[in-house]
């Protein structure tokens, strides 16, 4: 008895020990405005300077720095802290918050999403489960069914909001393979159907997803990319003569290339006749549709089985939300729901849990995701979302024109934000002379943008999607090029 006691007594000692430590992890009121005006403090002289800042600094040495600095036991200040983040983080390679980030498909950054996320950190709220968090979880879905509804998606599907248009491609075609009673066996006959201008993701999404040997038909393309309904028709009334299982057919809402639309109706009527599960791809163009004058554009989204938005580019959110919508959302729930034994109360309610984001995606605990795209669409309304979304798609024409005036050749009128030119040069293979104005414009740091190959041929291109982007970033971008093929063209005389 009495030993019982003294080792009580010895254990109770360690654990007020170790709590006198372990409380350093709940700083208090004071430690915590120390810190955190600092960070702050920070994040205003980022915002602030951005003028200053390059769009993509070339040096990525300055990243190895980190190691310099390695994890100890007694932790260190804020101040020097933040100065490795400065000099090891955010100034190396790219900077995409910048307005001057016109490659790729560039993100966004708007600050009130900080702010959502830096509540939805502070109270953790459990987002995986209506039972756990119910307003999170509610919170989630009135999103998804907002976008829903501007997808043209009839009450009754279901969606999940993703870290990214990758995982939440993959969602999607782990949906259609379940929904189609794909088994391991059928793979090497189950058929997609794409353009050569899809998302690389979306094949990798199939081989994560087990269908790495099923049977990809490129269909052919017209001269704007954009896929023909009638090679697609053909592919699969011949497959099916050959005793393949043709499948699903991915439509592009906005390529990456080059912002082409495939024909989304004409598409989904074959899609539906021949009964293929429909996914479309509109990560990039999906929130186009919130600009009246591109609406018409995107007809036919509404047709698809399933479709995947990237709120972190058409949003402007911070990078780290994707979104996917299943119409069916039973499909969805019967790809991804989960039982077990310690789940025994949340499976219990059975009709919630269909409604939780743990019962339709392969996550269970995540980011409370919603937050950070409620927050700002409550705060700033929607109205400034559609403006910024059609002042990009004029300041993708504007370019368009501007930069023939320059000597440019161009592709043919943007459909979105997407623009693609060249500059043939007098004398000199194109290609090389291209690839080196690239060169050129990247280490000048002011501006960064990317280049393609579009058979065989090497081509510029300009996506306009951050929010920072305006009619001066474009200008200081059209004086860049000038300057650069002026250099480049005496360099090469
Ligand atoms: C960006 C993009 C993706 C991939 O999305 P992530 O959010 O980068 O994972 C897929 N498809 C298209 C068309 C895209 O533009």
């Amino acid at each position: 008895m009495s030993e019982a006691v003294g080792l009580s007594g010895d254990i109770a000692e360690r654990i007020r020990g170790l709590e006198a430590v372990s409380r350093r992890l709940e700083p208090e009121s004071g430690e915590r405005s120390m810190v955190r005006d600092a960070v702050v403090a920070y994040a205003e002289d980022f915002l602030e300077g951005m003028a200053q800042r390059k769009t993509y600094e070339i040096e990525k040495e300055k990243a190895g720095e980190l190691r310099a600095s390695p994890f100890d036991d007694e932790g260190g200040g804020i101040g020097e802290l933040l100065q490795l983040v400065e000099r090891c983080v955010v100034e190396p390679g790219l900077n995409p918050a910048a307005g001057g980030h016109l490659a790729y498909i560039p993100g966004g950054g708007i600050y009130f999403s900080s702010l959502g996320d830096y509540l939805a950190d502070v109270t953790n709220e459990y987002a995986g489960v209506r039972f756990a968090g119910p307003g999170a979880v509610e919170m989630e879905n009135m999103l998804l069914d907002w976008m829903a509804e501007l997808v043209g998606y009839p009450p009754g599907s279901g969606g999940n909001l993703a870290s990214g248009g990758s995982i939440a491609n993959l969602i999607a075609i782990v949906t259609a393979r379940e929904a189609h009673g794909l088994k391991a066996r059928h793979f090497h006959q189950a058929v997609v159907y794409w353009t050569g201008q899809v998302h690389h993701c979306v094949d990798k999404a199939l081989r994560v997803a087990g269908l790495g040997e099923c049977v990809k038909r490129f269909v052919a393309m017209d001269h704007r990319y954009r896929m023909d309904p009638a090679a697609l028709e053909q592919a699969i009334a011949e497959d099916r003569r050959a005793g393949l299982i043709p499948w699903m057919v991915i439509a592009s809402a906005g390529t990456t290339d080059v912002g082409a639309i495939d024909p989304l109706e004409e598409i989904g009527r074959i899609a539906r006749s021949k009964g293929l599960w429909y996914h479309v791809d509109a990560a990039y163009g999906g929130f186009f549709a919130l600009v009246d004058g591109c609406r018409p554009k995107l007809k036919g989204m509404e047709l698809s089985d399933s479709i995947v938005l990237d709120p972190h580019k058409g949003l402007f959110l911070p990078y780290g939300t994707g979104a996917v919508l299943v119409k069916d959302k039973q499909a969805l729930h019967r790809a991804h729901y989960y039982q077990a034994a310690y789940m025994q109360d949340v499976v219990a309610e059975e009709s919630l849990s269909v409604d939780s984001p743990a019962a339709l995606s392969p996550e269970l605990t995540k980011h409370f995701r919603g937050l950070r795209l409620w927050l700002p669409l409550k705060l700033h309304g929607i109205l400034p979302f559609r403006a910024c979304l059609e002042e990009k798609l004029l300041l993708t024409r504007y370019f368009h024109d501007q930069v023939q005036r320059l000597g440019f050749e161009v592709g043919p009128e943007p459909e979105l934000s997407v623009a693609i030119y060249r500059y043939v040069p007098r004398s000199g293979g194109a290609n090389a002379f291209n690839e080196a104005l690239v060169q050129a414009i990247h280490r000048d740091g002011r501006i960064f943008i990317s280049s393609t190959l579009l058979e065989e041929i090497f081509v510029l291109r300009l996506a306009v999607l951050t929010f920072r982007t305006h009619l001066e970033t474009i200008d200081r971008y059209l004086e860049i090029l000038d300057e650069k093929v002026r250099t480049l063209s005496g360099a090469g005389a």
